[in-house]
């Protein structure tokens, strides 16, 4: 069996197109442009790449957006004092703090400081308790992803078992509420987890949100299954690549003229030939991460500018 690729790219592309034009709506109506400010704090270089590519689609799709890039060096209360002012610019739509932060800088302090109401990922204390109520305005970019993939692919949640493993603030966790919200009976699996094959394995829907290049293999995925891999690992080892994807592959082969190659945390010969769908990396769940923040700038403009109660 090969797995039906659930392409992302396009999937995407579909939601960029949808907020394009709810933008040029709130243009229309209101005179307004959604502005985006994103916070990178520290030279994280995954970070980098990842901040420049949620800038360029902003202006493609004709969001305002600004990087605000602060050094590896800043401390705490400097990190807090710049968010204060986008949280006090009332032409400022939405925040996006990049994590992780540097190590010394107090992340959980940060993200608290957010105000909720242009807290574009969901991350804040009170965007999160919503979300465990059911009361959110938007959700977290990556599983929100997660779940658009699915839905626009017509695969059905509703009575599913699904399994993710990762309990991450920024993935697993909210992943698991808005799956619980769409009625699957969920499995939170993490690195304690006492046998994580027999839970994955038991899965009609596996999430892999670990870090960890190619962790899932064919003894972890139920055949048939539906597998989306949020993992973006980069395999930089020309040893690593060759046991991942074999001796004399184009990947090996890559590692050498790149200095990498880009890995999910399911095995992607194994997951192809065992999934019955499969998210592939890369083109899979990223490009649906910067789509929902697109989605959710957009939406948080519109509750600002409209003054609707939140
Ligand atoms: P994290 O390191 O914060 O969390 C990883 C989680 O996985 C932890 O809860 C840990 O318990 C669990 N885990 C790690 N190793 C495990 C193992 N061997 N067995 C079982 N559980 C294990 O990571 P994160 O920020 O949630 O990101 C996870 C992955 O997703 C990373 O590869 C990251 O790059 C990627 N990511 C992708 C996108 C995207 O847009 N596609 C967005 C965010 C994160």
């Amino acid at each position: 069996m090969s797995a039906r690729l659930l392409d992302g790219k396009r999937i995407g592309a579909a939601i960029e197109a949808e907020v394009a034009e709810g933008v040029r709506d709130l243009e229309l109506r209101l005179g307004v442009t959604p502005r985006l400010s994103v916070l990178l704090v520290g030279s994280f270089a995954p970070s980098q790449i990842y901040v420049r590519n949620k800038a360029r689609t902003a202006r493609r799709i004709g969001i305002r957006s600004e990087v605000i890039s602060m050094p590896e060096s800043a401390r705490t209360d400097e990190v807090l004092s710049r968010l204060e002012a986008l949280n006090a610019d009332p032409d400022v739509d939405g925040i996006l703090v990049q994590l992780p932060l540097p190590e010394g800088v107090n992340e959980p302090a940060v993200i608290e400081r957010l105000d909720p109401a242009k807290d574009v990922d969901g991350l804040t204390p009170w965007n999160m308790g919503r979300l465990v109520l059911g009361t959110n305005r938007w959700a977290p970019c990556t599983p929100a992803g997660v779940m658009e993939i699915l839905r626009r692919s017509d695969i059905p949640v509703e009575g599913r078992r699904v399994a993710i493993v990762g309990r991450s603030n920024i993935v697993g966790k909210p992943l698991a509420l808005l799956m619980l919200r769409a009625n699957a009976t969920v499995t939170l699996c993490h690195t304690r987890t006492a046998d994580l094959e027999a839970e994955t394995r038991r899965a009609d829907i596996l999430v892999a949100a670990a870090g960890r290049a190619a962790l899932l293999g064919a003894r972890h995925i139920a055949p048939g299954a539906t597998v989306i891999d949020v993992g973006i690992n980069r395999v930089t080892s020309r040893a690593e690549a060759e046991r991942i994807f074999g001796a004399g592959s184009e990947a090996a082969r890559e590692v050498e003229g790149k200095g990498g190659v880009l890995v999910g945390d399911v095995h992607p010969l194994e997951g192809r030939e065992r999934a019955g769908a499969l998210t592939p990396v890369p083109g899979g769940v990223g490009p649906l991460t910067i789509a929902m923040l697109m989605r959710n700038t957009l939406e948080a403009a519109r509750l600002r500018r409209t003054a609707r109660p939140a």
